[in-house]
């Protein structure tokens, strides 16, 4: 995937801020313990001294130090200092700066390639600059009301809405929990206003707070974005960072102006989706047979391998209104 100059700074900035905050967090223990166990100091120099002697040792003016000798000392001290840390009643790290990455210690670079770590506050960084990014903030699983689906039972199905949405709720919460790139796809439908696409998001923080990438797009801007690609004004490429997503996620499909260009663009989309095993969610407004009269058979043919999601109830907006 390849990110904006802008995501990349505040990258940068996140990673110097862990990166301080622990190196501040040890300096201020080390200095905690200094005061109470001052020995530290002469356990510390003993192992600096011997690091010298090493290096002096292979330097031209060469001081003649035995190798064995000094490595033992510089044990010796190394041994002393995990004793007296072990002996004040504190873990083993307890001097080191408490990094939230231990692999590259919060410099987001490990044997000259980007870390696990620095991909991953990427991936976050360009979740949350979608358009929709104070509603993602909001649409989490704990924001999730049940209380605007009705309890009224349906007399033939003998459940309630809210009962329904309940089970889709739990569902989907155990979905996002443990997602993993084989996971299933899933179609939402059901009218505006259902809460479509808050359980959406709320399936794209979780996931995204595991560790996973997610793209997330309505169908509109991403025709929109892959035809400024046909016609070579784009700087990065969405197939790109789709492909490089673990999960898709594709709202608001059929709200769309339709073109020839869309309808293919789409269709391509969701097969290469398909082929290369990635787990979907596809939302929206429309039922299966408008989307086929929209689509065209081969895409509702393909929703086959989705669970479908039928969203019910009273629009949620016009509750709150
Ligand atoms: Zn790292």
């Amino acid at each position: 995937m390849k990110f904006s100059d802008i995501i990349y700074s505040k990258a940068e900035n996140i990673l110097k801020s862990r990166r301080e905050q622990a190196e501040k967090l040890a300096d201020m223990r080390r200095k905690e313990f200094i005061a109470k166990y001052p020995e530290l100091i002469d356990i510390e120099n003993t192992m600096k001294n011997a690091a010298l002697d090493v290096i002096r040792s292979v330097g031209a003016d060469g001081k003649r130090v035995n190798i064995y000798e000094v490595a033992k000392i510089n044990l010796q001290a190394q041994e002393k200092r995990k004793e007296l840390i072990k002996k004040a009643g504190y873990p083993e790290d307890y001097l080191e700066p408490p990094y939230t990455c231990k692999k590259c210690k919060d410099s987001g670079i490990v044997n000259g390639k980007l870390c696990e770590c620095h991909l991953a506050v990427l991936q976050q960084l360009s979740v949350s600059e979608l358009s929709c990014s104070p509603l993602l903030a909001r649409s989490t699983f704990d924001s999730f009301d049940l209380k605007y689906y009705s309890d009224i039972k349906d007399r033939e199905l003998g459940f309630s809405p809210r009962d329904i949405m309940r089970g889709c709720y739990e569902m989907l919460k155990a979905y996002a929990e443990n997602f993993t790139c084989n996971s299933n796809s899933f179609f939402f439908t059901g009218a505006t206003g259902l809460g479509k696409t808050h359980l959406a998001l709320a399936v794209l923080n979780k996931v995204t707070q595991n560790g996973f990438s997610v793209y997330y797009s309505s169908a509109g801007s991403i025709v929109k974005k892959l035809e400024k690609e046909r016609f070579g004004r784009a700087d990065e490429s969405v197939e790109d960072e789709i492909e490089r997503s673990d999960l898709l996620i594709i709202d608001d499909l059929g709200a769309e102006f339709s073109t020839a260009f869309s309808q293919a663009a789409i269709n391509e989309l969701v097969n290469n989706a398909i082929l290369s095993g990635k787990p979907m969610i596809i939302i929206s407004n429309l039922s299966r047979a408008e989307l086929e009269e929209k689509y065209g058979q081969r895409l509702t043919s393909r929703l086959n391998c989705f669970e479908i999601i039928q969203f019910v109830g009273e629009d949620i907006r016009q509750q709150l209104a």
